[in-house]
C-alpha cells in the first residue's frame, strides 16, 4: 500500500514585526502534537528547510508593502492550497497602514538617511487585497488556541470554530467588571473581535482595539459613547486609528471625524 504523505504546512512572512509567527512557536506542547500530523515544508522563523510547494496550508503573516512582495504573495497563492492569513498586519495593512493616511514621500527624508535606497509602496495593504484567501484570523498578535484550532479545523475539512462576537461577551464571560461603566474609562471592545479573553478590562483597563473589528460593529454608536464620555473628535480618530487602522470599519470610523 502508498504511503499516505503528510499534510505540507508553509509559513511566510512580509512587512510584519513577527510577532505572530512566534504566537505559532509559543504553542509549544500543542506544536509537537501538530509536528507529528504535519510537514512543516517552510517556516524560515524555526526551520532552515526551506521545501518547494505545494503546500496544503500556507499562514501568512504581514502586509505588503513593496513591488517585490506584490509579486511574491502571487506564487505563494499558486503554491498552496489553503491560504490562511494571521494577525493585523496580514488582515488590516497592520501599524504600517497609518501611512496610508499620508504621502508616504513626505516620510522619506524625516525617516531615512539615504532615502533614495527606499523601493515601497504608497500603501499598505492587506493580503486580501491582493490573493484570495481562505480564512483571516484577527489579532496584535493572533491568539495561538484560536490559530491552532483555525490550522485543525482546514485539516480536517471543517469550519473554524471562532466566535465572531466582541471583547464585551468575554469581559461577561469572565466576571469582569465593564470599566466603561464603572470607571468612565474609554474602552473599543464593544466593537472590537473577541481572542484575547478580555485581557485589558481584567486590568482595568479599556481595550485599543488589538483584535480588529468584530463582525458587523456599531462604530457610529461606539463613536457616540465616547462623544458623551468627553472625548473630542482628535480623540476617536486615534482611538480607531492604531493596530487595525485600515480594517474598513475603523477607517471609516476615523475619517468620519477627521477634521
Ligand atoms: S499583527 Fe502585530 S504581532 Fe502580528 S506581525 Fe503584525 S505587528 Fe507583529
Ligand atoms: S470593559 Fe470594555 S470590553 Fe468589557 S464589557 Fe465594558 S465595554 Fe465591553
Ligand atoms: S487591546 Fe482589546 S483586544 Fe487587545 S488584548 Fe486588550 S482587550 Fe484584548
Amino acid at each position: 500500500m502508498a504511503k499516505q504523505s503528510k499534510p505540507r504546512i508553509a509559513v511566510w512572512k512580509f512587512a510584519s514585526c513577527d510577532g505572530c509567527q512566534l504566537s505559532l512557536l509559543d504553542c509549544e506542547d500543542e506544536l509537537l502534537a501538530v509536528a507529528g500530523t504535519v510537514e512543516i515544508a517552510n517556516f524560515a522563523e524555526a526551520s532552515r528547510a526551506m521545501q518547494p510547494g505545494p503546500y496544503t496550508v500556507s499562514l501568512v503573516e504581514g502586509s505588503i508593502t513593496t513591488p517585490h512582495d506584490a509579486e511574491r504573495i502571487h506564487k505563494i497563492r499558486r503554491d498552496s492550497q489553503v491560504l490562511i492569513t494571521i494577525g493585523a498586519c496580514a488582515t488590516a495593512g497592520g501599524v504600517q497602514a497609518l501611512r496610508n493616511f499620508k504621502d508616504v514621500k513626505d516620510f522619506f527624508n524625516t525617516v531615512y538617511a539615504s532615502p533614495h535606497y527606499i523601493e515601497t509602496l504608497a500603501k499598505s495593504t492587506p493580503i486580501s487585497d491582493h490573493v484570495r484567501v481562505d480564512y483571516e484570523l484577527r489579532g496584535c498578535p493572533i491568539n495561538k488556541m484560536q490559530l491552532l484550532e483555525v490550522l485543525n479545523a482546514f485539516l480536517n475539512g471543517r469550519k473554524p470554530n471562532i466566535f465572531p462576537h466582541s471583547v464585551c461577551m468575554e469581559c461577561k464571560m469572565r466576571g469582569t467588571p465593564c470599566v466603561m461603566v464603572a470607571q468612565g474609562m474609554p474602552c473599543l471592545g464593544p466593537v472590537t473581535h473577541a481572542g484575547c479573553n478580555a485581557l485589558c478590562p481584567s486590568f482595568a483597563r479599556g481595550c485599543f482595539g488589538c483584535f480588529g473589528p468584530k463582525e458587523t460593529p456599531n462604530t457610529a454608536s461606539m463613536s457616540s459613547q465616547f462623544q458623551k464620555m468627553g472625548l473630542k473628535d482628535d480623540d476617536i480618530v486615534r482611538a480607531f486609528r492604531s493596530f487595525n487602522a485600515c480594517a474598513d470599519p475603523f477607517r471609516k470610523e476615523s475619517e468620519a471625524h477627521e477634521k
